[in-house]
């Protein structure tokens, strides 16, 4: 799967107590109260960030505990505040509470945070707590203490372009051709399939990550092979790539082939039936008579499909599909890029 997940212990920092203390000087009998309040204890954050691929670093760093707020002194001084703990993970990710299987957070934005643990409250030093009739109180506020609990995070890889249609249709082999760089992800040894995705860098310095959903098949929906597993990280791409074989090797038709996949895209989510697309004819450089390309070329007319014809193998096509997709996403990404 592409669900990349990790167990972390999360503590943040006890509140400082309150002291009691009266002001002692010399030539002033009988000062007042003057204890200082506790300072809070240090929350625990997590901060989603963009560059961050993986929830690998997690794994070598399960606990993460903030200090405690400085309890407050004589002469009406507060405690110190402790910092923050802050937790920097991929975005995607999903925070759960081990304990109650409650979401916490859903981190889909960059930079966007969320509180994990609170830290406890400073208590109150007895300066507080002098009024008309009590002049010399003794009383302060105990501090409280700071949140802790497990954490099960989960990554979901936030790609912007899914590439869907049958196996050997060519998915990997484009996204090969298109990708420079790999983000790592962690093996998944329980499945001979493995998600496959790719950052693809475009014009000045732009990119956009796109995701190989393995394993498609008729009935998938239904639990039918492997791809099903896959399916649902498509829900989350805003963009998708219908890829067609259009060779000589291809015994499908190609228009049956891509009605048959798109059908079931949509009885898994009938979200996806308004999902932007465009249709890739693949394997360009061994299509043949080209009967199967102008018949796949003139049905995406038809239906006001955009279609680029490719050959992941000879490059041909592959700029001009690049920065359509490029611009597409970017488009895309603008007006939703806060909504989760
Ligand atoms: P996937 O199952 O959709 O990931 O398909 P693959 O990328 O594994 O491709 C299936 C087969 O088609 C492989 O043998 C590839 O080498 C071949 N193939 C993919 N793209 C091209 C292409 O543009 N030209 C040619 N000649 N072969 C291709
Ligand atoms: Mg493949």
């Amino acid at each position: 799967m592409f669900v990349d997940e990790v167990r972390i212990f999360v503590k943040a920092g006890r509140g400082g107590d309150g002291v009691c203390s009266f002001r002692r000087e010399k030539y002033v009998p009988r000062g007042g109260p003057d204890g200082g309040d506790g300072g809070n204890g240090g929350n625990v954050l997590m901060v989603a960030s963009r560059r961050l691929t993986t929830l690998l670093d997690l794994r070598y760093q399960q606990r993460y505990e903030a200090n405690p707020g400085n309890p407050g002194e004589g002469s009406n001084r507060h405690g110190r505040t402790a910092p923050d703990v802050i937790i920097h993970v991929p975005v995607g990710t999903v925070v759960v509470d081990e304990a109650t299987g409650d979401t916490l957070a859903d981190l889909t934005a960059d930079e966007q945070s969320h509180v994990v643990a609170r830290g406890g409250r400073g208590g109150r030093g007895n300066a507080r707590f002098a009024t008309s009739t009590n002049r010399v109180p003794t009383r302060t506020e105990p501090s409280t203490s700071g949140e802790d609990r497990w954490l099960h995070l989960e990554l979901k890889l936030l790609a912007d372009v899914g590439l869907v249609g049958f196996p050997n249709a060519g998915k990997s082999t484009l996204i090969a051709a298109i990708s420079s760089a790999r983000p790592k992800i962690a093996d998944y040894p329980f499945t001979t399939l493995t998600p496959n995705l790719g950052v693809v860098s475009w014009g000045e310095d732009r990119s956009f990550v796109v995701a190989d959903i393995p394993g498609l098949i008729e009935g998938a929906h239904e639990g039918k092979g492997l791809g099903f597993q896959f399916l649902r990280h498509i829900e989350r791409t805003s963009f998708l790539l219908h890829l067609v074989d259009i060779s000589d090797w291809a015994s499908e038709d190609p228009v049956v082939s891509f009605e048959v996949m798109r059908k079931e895209l949509v009885a898994y989510d009938l979200a996806l039936k308004t999902r932007p697309l465009a249709v890739v004819g693949t394997k360009l450089d061994i299509r043949g008579n080209d009967q199967r390309l102008d018949r796949l070329r003139t049905y995406c007319k038809r239906h006001r499909l955009r279609f680029f014809p490719i050959s992941a193998v000879t490059r041909e096509g592959l700029d001009a599909l690049i920065i359509f997709a490029g611009k597409q996403v970017e488009s895309l990404r603008a007006p939703c890029a806060t909504t989760s």
